[in-house]
Parts: C-alpha cells; structure tokens; sequence
C-alpha cells in the first residue's frame, strides 16, 4: 500500500462508463498488485458514476471495476479489460466514497452496483467492498458474468442483494466465439445461486446477427423460467457507443456493419422471454 501515489490526478467519478480510460495503474508494481489481488486491500477501478437507474432497484451508486477474462465482440467498454487500466484505489477510499452518498441512496431506495468489466477478476476486494457498503445499511448488487462465481462463498454471497447475471448465449460454441471462454461455469453459478434463493436480474445484450437467433433465446428463457430466482429480465439492445472505444485501443472491431436492433426485434425477444413466465425490461 505504500507504494501506492495518493494524488491521482483523475478523479474517481467519471460522467458515464463510456468514458475511455487507460493505463491509470500501469505505475502500480507487480507485488503491490499481486498482494491486492490476495487481500483486496486495493481494488482497480474505472471510475464510480451516480445516478443509474438501469443497474439495480432505485438509482444505484455505481463502481466500475477493471479487468475482464472475457472478450466479447460486442463489448462497449474495452478498456476495462486491463485491469491496470484502472486507476488503484486503496478499499478505504472507496469505502468513504460510498459513504459521502449513502443517506441519499437510502432515501431514494437505491444502492450500490458493483460493475465493469468483471467485478470477480478481483474478488476480495469486491466482497471487503459489498461487505462495508451493506453494513451502512445500503442495498447491494452485483453486475457480473458469472465465470468466476466461484470464488465466492456462501456467506459471502449473502452481503449480495442481488446478482445481475450476464447471459451471453445458450448455445457453447457461440459463447466460445462470442466472448473467449466457456459458458459452463456461468450456467453453474446460475444454480448455485437458484439453490441459495438468491434474486437475479437476468441480462441480456441483443445484439442482430449474433443474439437474436429464436432458438437461443427460446432456451435461455426456458432455462430462467426453469431457476425460480430470476425475477426479472433485461433486454440491452447493442449501440455503437463503445465502437471508438476499440479504435482508440488499436483492437479489431468486428461489428462495423451491425446496426442497433429495431423496435420489433427487441419486442419479439422481450416475447419469447415472457412467454417462459418472465418479467422483462
Ligand atoms: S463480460 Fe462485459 S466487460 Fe467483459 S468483455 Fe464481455 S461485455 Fe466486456
């Protein structure tokens, strides 16, 4: 920790996600990431943004962590992949950053999102996080893909209100293709967490071409229905906001051509969820 610069020259809240941040870290050592990583004495961020209505009940307070295993060719926030491209903030900090909104979040029924990225790259940090924000009485979720859910322990899973689960596809060859890993330990995290009753808001990116095949979505609806805990279901249709994004960082978008989905599309998916018995957004 001593290690660490205390005058980051950046400030911690950043008008939206959208906002393209690199190598904020990148002056921190290997040893003082490696023993944050252990410890979760330090946490690798983004940026907070205040004031969402779409990541959690009420307005939600929300951290965007960095680092991300995933690769999604759709992702609107590359720049979170690196974890060193977050700026690292000692828990402490965040904690008190979390604290200076905490009786406007309670007021207006809100909470804390933990986001990113992937929030369980550093999961020690995240929980020391989630465990402080709900000990001030504040409602918690967490925005995640799932992959690495589990690092996390039963009791730790309840300082967790609720798990917004990013499902990307049905289908294991597509998941390979569309973000870099497997699906199975995300569809594992789903039942461990249907077991423990835990709520879920289901997330899903809808992205034409890709996401949009009836069959895909015929399954994962079936699938969520089948959990019991999920109670309701987000339909995220895919923008071009995070496209400069990837030009900024050299990377090889692949999505140029693929427009936003239309109104009807986005209305049959929404269907076929409901027609499985679920609520969508
Ligand atoms: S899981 Fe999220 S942050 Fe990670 S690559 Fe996919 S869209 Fe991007």
């Amino acid at each position: 920790m001593s290690e660490l610069k205390s005058a980051e020259p950046l400030s911690l809240e950043a008008s939206s996600p959208f906002e393209l941040r690199v190598e904020l870290g990148k002056d921190v050592s290997e040893s003082v990431v490696k023993q944050a990583l252990r410890t979760g004495d330090i946490g690798f961020l983004h940026s907070f943004t205040t004031g969402s209505a779409v990541d959690g009940p009420g307005v939600r307070l929300v951290a965007w962590t960095s680092g991300c295993q995933f690769r999604c060719l759709y992702c609107h926030n590359p720049d979170t992949w690196n974890m060193l491209n977050g700026m690292a903030v000692p828990l402490e900090r965040a904690i008190a950053e979390i604290r200076k909104y905490a009786h406007g979040l309670k007021i207006m029924a809100g909470g804390v999102t933990l986001s990113g990225g992937e929030p369980l790259m550093q999961d020690r940090f995240v929980i020391r996080l989630l465990t402080a924000t709900k000990e001030m009485g504040i409602h918690t979720a967490l925005d995640t893909n799932g992959y690495l859910g589990q690092r996390l322990a039963d009791e730790e899973l309840d300082q967790i209100d609720i798990v917004l689960l990013d499902i990307k596809t049905w289908y294991p060859s597509r998941h390979r293709y569309l973000t870099g890993k497997e699906i199975g330990p995300t569809l594992d995290f789903a039942r461990r967490l249907a077991q423990r009753h835990k709520t879920v808001w289901l997330r899903y990116v809808l992205v034409p071409t890709l996401t949009d095949d009836e069959n895909d979505v015929r399954q994962i609806a079936m699938y969520a229905a089948d959990l019991g805990n999920v109670e309701r279901v987000d339909v995220l249709p895919f923008h071009q906001m995070g496209r400069y994004k990837w030009e900024r960082l050299n990377l090889d978008y692949k999505l140029n051509d693929v427009q936003p989905p239309a109104p009807e599309l986005v209305e049959r998916v929404c269907g076929q969820f409901r027609a499985a018995g679920l609520k969508t957004y």
